[in-house]
């Protein structure tokens, strides 16, 4: 396997932690590469995190609104129904631009944004491997790793996407639940748990 190129800096991971670092090293004159598995940059924060929950907190607040407090307004609105799929669809809109915002970001500040899965090798080096392609080794003066976490399982209720799901699950389901319990009362659990409030 042939060494292919010399950064200053190879961050793993495009989240919030990676890319600012990434864009703020190329500002600052390194040679900077990220790489980044998932196929859109912009890590949970943006693909299933902050951004997609807010979207859905907005939308779920306006159908609020227009349900209970818009006729206090003198507001007559008629008879209000949720059209999920719209919701979605404007989450995902929402989603697909922002990240889209943070690979130009990237590419505008001379950022080389590399798609793959990033491994560490000898000192160094990372190797870098992306389906259908051939595994390749970047060589970093510094290596940053900002890959991140991802939802836990708890040992006896093991995820099965359909009744016992993660935060990922939670932001495009197909239709509100009936009943959901929550396990977790941080700000991921209390934000979803008014999204899907029935
Ligand atoms: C539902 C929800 C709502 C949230 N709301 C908020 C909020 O309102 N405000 C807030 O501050 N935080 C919020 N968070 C938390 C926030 O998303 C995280 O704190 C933030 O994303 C962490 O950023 P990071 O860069 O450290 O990691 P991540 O965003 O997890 O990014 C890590 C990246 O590294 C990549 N990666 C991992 N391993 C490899 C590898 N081997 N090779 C290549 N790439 C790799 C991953 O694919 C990922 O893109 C929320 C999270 C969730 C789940």
């Amino acid at each position: 396997m042939a060494v292919k190129t010399v950064y200053d800096l190879i961050i793993i991971g495009s989240g919030p932690g990676g890319y600012v670092a990434a864009v703020k090293a190329a500002q600052l004159g390194l040679k900077t590469a990220c790489v980044e598995k998932s196929p859109r940059p912009g890590g949970v924060c943006l693909n299933v995190g902050c951004i997609p929950s807010k979207a859905l907190l907005d939308s779920s607040e306006y159908y609020h609104l227009a349900k209970t407090h818009l006729g206090d307004h003198g507001i007559k609105t008629g008879k209000v129904s949720l059209d999920l799929k719209t919701v979605m669809a404007r989450k995902d809109k929402v989603v697909a631009d922002l990240t889209n915002n943070v690979k130009k970001l990237l590419e505008g500040n001379g950022v080389t944004l590399i798609k793959g899965k990033a491994s560490l090798k000898d000192k160094g080096q990372v190797q870098v491997t992306a389906r259908g392609k051939k595994a390749t080794i970047l060589e970093g003066r510094n290596i940053l790793l900002a890959t991140g976490s991802q939802p836990v399982e708890i040992p006896d209720l093991p995820f099965d996407g359909e009744h016992i799901i993660d935060s990922t699950d939670a932001l495009s389901l197909p239709s509100v639940p009936k009943h959901l319990g929550i396990v977790g009362g941080g700000y991921k659990g209390n934000e979803l748990g008014c999204v899907l409030r029935p």
